[in-house]
């Protein structure tokens, strides 16, 4: 109910308010979706880029782009999920991202040389890219950034289909809560979802396909050693 209206057509609306984020095939803040899209691609890619391996068990993966520079916009560092490399279980992708951001940021010897206080007012021109929904942890470190925009591919819901274990606050509940902060984030949601959420079906299916460059192997899916060309296996 909303406003105190009882009329099944306030109703609908507030349902539908609900479960629309912003359609990601639209141009929205004057980025089409192709390069959306492109961007989305990346974040996939970060896990092969990171962790040398298209089909991690944890296939979290993040890109954050400048979308203030011509073109495409410009990559600013990218993330895995890299708790099983480091032993740190908060090492996330978007966590990942965020710390490799930082370091990027403020190198001396990069080409930002960014003091820390000019890097942490940067992410408010940034937009972080992420192939599933941030848990609670990373969309909350999203909003202490102060990102721009928060784009990720394959919902918490789609997750939990899938059979991850998965803490169930929304990205949607964090940005609700988090309206005291000084800055504001714009979350778009499940962009290129037939590109990301196949990376995130085959862990706990044994007759999902491999993601591509990978192939069943003892049961798990791992990276394909073969010259078979195959794009896809099971
Ligand atoms: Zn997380």
């Amino acid at each position: 109910m909303i406003y105190g209206s009882t009329s099944a057509a306030a109703d609908r609306i507030y349902a539908s308010s609900q479960d629309i984020l912003s359609n990601p095939t639209r141009r929205i803040n004057g980025v089409p979706f192709s390069t959306r899209a492109h961007w989305m691609r990346k974040a996939n890619e970060a896990l092969f880029d990171v962790l040398g391996n298209p089909c991690p068990f944890a296939p979290f993966g993040t890109a954050i782009v400048n979308h203030t520079a011509d073109g495409l916009g410009e990559l600013i560092c990218i993330g895995a999920n890299s708790n099983a490399v480091t032993g740190n279980p908060t090492m996330h992708g978007e966590m990942a991202a965020i710390t490799n951001c930082s370091a990027v940021l403020t190198d001396p010897e990069g080409p930002y040389k960014l003091s820390p206080s000019e890097a942490l007012a940067a992410f408010s021109q940034l937009t972080l890219y992420t192939n599933a929904e941030s848990c609670p942890m990373c969309a909350s470190a999203i909003r202490w950034a102060g990102f721009k925009e928060y784009i990720y591919g394959t919902s918490i819901d789609t997750l939990v289909e899938n059979g991850w274990g998965q803490i169930r606050i929304s990205s949607m509940e964090i940005i609700r809560q988090s309206f005291d902060m000084a800055t504001t984030t714009r979350l778009m949601g499940e962009v290129l979802v037939n590109e990301t959420d196949p990376l995130f079906s085959w862990q706990y299916n044994p007759d999902y396909i491999c993601p591509r460059g990978c192939e069943r192997t003892k049961g798990t899916c791992r990276k394909r050693t073969s010259n078979n060309s195959t794009m896809l296996e099971k």
